[in-house]
């Protein structure tokens, strides 16, 4: 409930209300801080159990796969396992609700593209650099760029591997896979700490981000490139820049900061702005 909020939080809910209802083209960029909340840790978070020892940069690198790659895909089938059972939260929700109601599906905005949202609906672009897929299990159209979880790819060759059958067993195995077509190692489809990201969804986050009159980052450090350059992108092409995060950055590019978890916040401000729509 928004009479909860402390005064300065409601202050600044207000702000980005009206800021989003009077954009027509809005990005939001989510990071491993708005699937916290499902259970989900955030790198940021100390390791538990079994690899509690470990730093999640030192394991998510093509580096680390080449030297140990056990170890590696280990740690991907026990992050799997605690990733299987995990649901959409609120802030999920409350996005998906969100695009959905404005129709805006996602759509890409392209330079030459007309605007193909009804008045006063703004386009949403979605963009994640989380490798979970609540985002599409609450219903969203999202881009993704730093890969997927459940998918697994060649190291070598870069064939798609697709498990034999459905037994998690197998899924979670710890045992390394070899591919079938060149012998390499399988491993997850996930853009590790140094690698390229995936041309296609960089290309559509690029141009949303430089178009967008509103971006809102939520649930991100801010510290991973080049996914941390797209606030700076649309930035610096003119637009406002809205922080959610409950440890705001000490980015000087934020003009409007709701220090709150998403799962709170979201939902107020997708509640607020349909007010304001109605
Ligand atoms: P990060 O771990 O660097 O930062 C998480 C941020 O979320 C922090 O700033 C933290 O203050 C904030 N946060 C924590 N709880 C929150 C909440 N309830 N509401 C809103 N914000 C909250 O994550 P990152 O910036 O996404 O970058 C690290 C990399 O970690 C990414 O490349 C991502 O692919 C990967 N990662 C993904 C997942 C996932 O898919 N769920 C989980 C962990 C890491
Ligand atoms: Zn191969």
């Amino acid at each position: 409930m928004v009479a909860e909020l402390s005064v300065e939080l409601a202050t600044q809910l207000q702000r980005a209300t009206e800021l989003l209802q009077s954009a027509k083209s809005i990005c939001v960029l989510t990071g491993a801080g708005i699937s916290a909340e499902s259970g989900i840790p955030t790198f940021r978070d100390k390791q538990t159990g079994l690899w509690k020892n470990f730093r999640a940069e030192d394991l998510a690198s093509p580096s680390a796969f080449a030297r140990d790659p056990k170890l590696v895909w280990s740690w991907y089938q026990w992050r799997r396992q605690l990733v299987q059972d995990k649901l959409p939260n609120p802030a999920h929700q409350a996005l998906a609700e969100w695009q959905q109601k404005n129709l805006a599906s996602s759509s890409l905005i392209s330079s030459s593209s007309t605007d193909i949202s009804p008045p006063n609906r703004p386009q949403i672009t979605l963009i994640t650099q989380n490798v979970d897929d609540l985002h599409e299990q609450a219903g969203s159209d999202v881009i993704h760029l730093h890969g997927h979880l459940w998918r697994n790819r060649c190291h070598q060759c870069d064939m798609v591997y697709e498990a034999a059958d459905n037994d998690s067993a197998a899924i979670f195995d710890d045992d390394l896979i070899l591919c079938q077509h060149c012998g390499g190692y399988i491993r997850p489809d996930i853009v590790w700490f140094g690698e390229s990201l995936p041309v296609e969804a960089w290309q559509d986050a690029e141009v949303s981000a430089a178009n967008c009159e509103v971006f809102m980052s939520i649930g991100t450090s801010s510290l991973v490139y080049p996914a941390a350059g797209l606030a700076q992108l649309a930035k610096q092409n003119g637009a406002k820049v809205i922080e959610i995060n409950p440890n705001p950055t000490p980015s000087s590019i934020v003009d409007i900061t709701l220090a709150a978890k998403a799962g709170t916040l979201v939902p107020l401000l997708v509640a607020s702005l349909s007010e304001w729509q109605k």
